[in-house]
């Protein structure tokens, strides 16, 4: 099972989680910050 690591440039969180969550936070935005995030900042774990 492939998991994803968000690291976000904005507060510097990393989380893990899955394709689904990984895709929905691109479209959203980090969960912690709010900041935007690409697909550049996702990275295959
Ligand atoms: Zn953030």
């Amino acid at each position: 099972m492939k998991s994803y690591e968000l690291r976000c440039p904005n507060c510097e969180s990393r989380i893990d989680f899955g394709h689904a969550a990984a895709e929905a936070t691109v479209e959203h935005g980090c969960p912690m910050c709010g900041g935007a995030i690409t697909g550049d900042h996702v990275i295959l774990g």
